[in-house]
This record gives structure tokens, sequence and C-alpha cells, in this order.
């Protein structure tokens, strides 16, 4: 837990949310600031600010979670046409609180969010595959 972490608060219970679920590895509850009624925050319980930081088995349960968490959305009688999972790492991604959390909220037609990027610009098969090997050539193992 870091001092001035929201989120590590919340878990340790001195600042308010209404959670939905928590176990030893992630907690769950409601955002403040909600796309659309029922919108869910799936944090990991021990502080990581970035992917990064997190462990992979602490990522693979809170994913686990999250797709739990929409099932649940879909049966609770919320209007709920589908469901957005949306995970922010770092700033230039839109991370606005930097303890890592996983969005996951109802959607359904003419709700008002919108992601906006240019769709359009269809890269050639030899640019996707000379990026794929970029991709490859990486860390991943
Ligand atoms: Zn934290």
């Amino acid at each position: 837990m870091t001092k001035e972490c929201l989120f590590c608060a919340i878990v340790a219970g001195t600042e308010p949310a209404s959670l939905v679920y928590q176990d030893e590895i992630v907690s769950a509850f409601l955002t403040i600031g909600p796309v659309n009624p029922g919108h869910l925050l799936v944090i990991p319980n021990q502080h990581a600010a970035f992917l990064s930081d997190m462990d992979e088995e602490t990522g693979a349960h809170l994913f686990t979670i999250s797709t739990r968490l929409a099932r649940v959305l879909r049966q609770s009688g919320l209007r709920c046409e589908g469901i957005n999972l949306f995970l922010a790492d770092r700033e230039a991604a839109f991370q606005e609180i930097f303890h890592v959390h996983m969005h996951v909220f109802p959607r359904f037609s003419g709700d008002n969010f919108t992601i906006s990027a240019d769709w359009s610009v269809k890269p050639s098969r030899a640019e996707l595959d000379r990026i794929a090997l970029q991709i490859r050539q990486g860390a991943v193992k």
C-alpha cells in the first residue's frame, strides 16, 4: 500500500466504496464516475501502479473475476445490452489513477460512451508482417 493511493485506501477500508466483490487477491467496486449504471472497477489488492508492476498470476485472476462480473452484470437487471472491458496503462492511454484497474461496464445502444479513432487507415500485409516480426522479436517469453 502506498500512502496517497485512493484504491489502496479502499482496499484497506479507510476510504468508502460500494463493494461488489472481494477476495484475497482482487476487489471490485462501483466507480464514482460511471459511463453507465453498474460501471465496476476491478483492482489488485496489492498496489501495482502499472501492468508491468503486477505479477501474471494476479493479472490472470483479475481477468477471471472481470469476466465473471461481466456475466453478473448481464444478469443483474441493470440495462446491459453489451459489456466493455477497458484497462488503461499509463497516462498516454488515459490512466488517471495509478493503481491498475479494469473497467467493466454495461453498454446499450444510444448510451454516450464513444471511442474516437480513425479506423479507415488499413496497413498493407507487408506492414502488418513487419510489425508482427518486431513484436515477436520482443521480450515476450
Ligand atoms: Zn494502490
